[in-house]
């Protein structure tokens, strides 16, 4: 009998990525998603297989799945600054109410589950790197506030039920990740420039462009999830790429790269957006024996490919 993981959030970028990494692996896959920014088309070519199902849900209602469950990877909950903006409340929810129905689901089931912590729960940190030994520093009336605090409560939470029901429980702080099956619009600055820079119009960096971010290829990423998930280890992990690097740079690096002529505007900063931010990721060198293997140079080129061939209809579809 194929062991059994419901992921919720399973049409969007990184939920999509893991649904195919346990179809690999040779799980029978329940997918569950309301589609409030992901997308069927992530999953098309998952419908025909006979170890995937999916569920139109959203998980901030009671969550029932039939049969045996014996892992959970909760992912669901808008990740772009643009997204959790436009939909705090849903974000708030989809953190604290979301988590807890899965939470219930895994102490039903008797299953393991994995909640997508963020590296938000730093906020604009005052520690750098940061190690999961930082409690953060975090705005919680601003408007990133709803994410952060969503995030954190859902950690406290999942710690909750790991120490009063002695839950299997595994937490994974994901820092900035691309690749493939982004959303062009979601506002994120790798589809925010790319896209830019496809459209012929000027690249955007909000700030004096001096704020760093470190970025993690999607195949690196799962692999570190897929081995927390079958660790041991019950505590936070960092998982990402420490490889920094500012705005700015970034944005020159993606003219580059696209081939194009796009001049660089400056947009004002959105109020608590970290100033830097890199992962130090000894714990999961030592717990996980997992680092990243895919440069930036190599990620983006594949990011780029895929963005590229996407229709003219998509390229210029305008959402906000
Ligand atoms: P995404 O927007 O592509 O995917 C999120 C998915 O969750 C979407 O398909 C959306 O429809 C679904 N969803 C949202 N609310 C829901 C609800 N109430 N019920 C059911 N489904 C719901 O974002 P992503 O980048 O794939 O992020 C996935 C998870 O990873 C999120 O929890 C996010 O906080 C976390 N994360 C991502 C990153 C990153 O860099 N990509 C970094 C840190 C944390
Ligand atoms: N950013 C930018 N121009 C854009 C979109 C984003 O300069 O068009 C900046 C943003 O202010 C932030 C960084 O890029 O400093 C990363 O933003 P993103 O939304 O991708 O991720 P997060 O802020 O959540 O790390």
């Amino acid at each position: 009998m194929k062991k059994r993981v419901l992921i919720t959030g399973a049409a969007g970028f990184l939920g999509s990525h893991l649904c195919d990494k346990f179809i690999d692996e040779d799980f029978h896959v329940i997918a569950m998603d309301n589609l409030i920014t992901g997308d069927l088309k992530n999953l098309e070519h998952l419908f025909k297989l006979e170890d995937f199902e999916f569920y139109h849900h959203d998980v901030t209602k009671f969550v029932h799945v039939p049969g045996k469950v014996d892992y959970i990877l909760h992912f669901a909950s808008p990740a772009s600054p643009i997204d959790y903006l436009k939909i705090p409340i849903q974000t708030l929810k989809v953190g604290s109410l979301g988590t807890h129905n899965l939470l219930g689901l895994a102490k039903e089931k008797k299953a393991r589950i994995l909640i997508a912590s963020t590296s938000e729960v730093y906020g604009d940190p005052l520690v750098h790197p940061q190690s999961e030994e930082y409690y953060g520093n975090v705005n919680t009336i601003g408007p990133r506030g709803v994410y952060d605090e969503a995030k954190r409560f859902q950690e406290s939470l999942t710690m909750a039920y790991h120490r009063f029901h002695g839950l299997e429980t595994r937490i994974a702080r994901i820092f900035n990740t691309y690749g493939p099956r982004m959303r062009l619009n979601d506002g994120r600055v790798i589809p925010a420039f790319i896209g830019q820079a496809l459209r012929g119009e000027d690249l955007t960096v909000f700030g004096d462009g001096l704020q760093t971010r470190s970025f993690c290829y999607v195949d690196d990423q799962v692999e570190g999830l897929y081995r927390l998930l079958l660790s041991d280890y019950a505590f936070p992990v960092n998982i990402g790429n420490p490889e920094e690097i500012t705005i700015l740079d970034f944005a020159k690096e993606i003219i580059k790269l696209t081939n194009t002529s796009q001049k660089i505007v400056f947009k004002p900063l959105p109020q608590d957006d970290p100033l830097q931010r890199e992962p130090n990721i000894s714990k999961a060198k030592e717990v996980l024996a997992w680092e990243p293997k895919v440069s930036r140079a190599e990620g983006m080129r594949i990011t780029f490919e895929y963005f590229k061939n996407l229709s003219p209809e998509e390229l210029f579809k305008s959402e906000h």
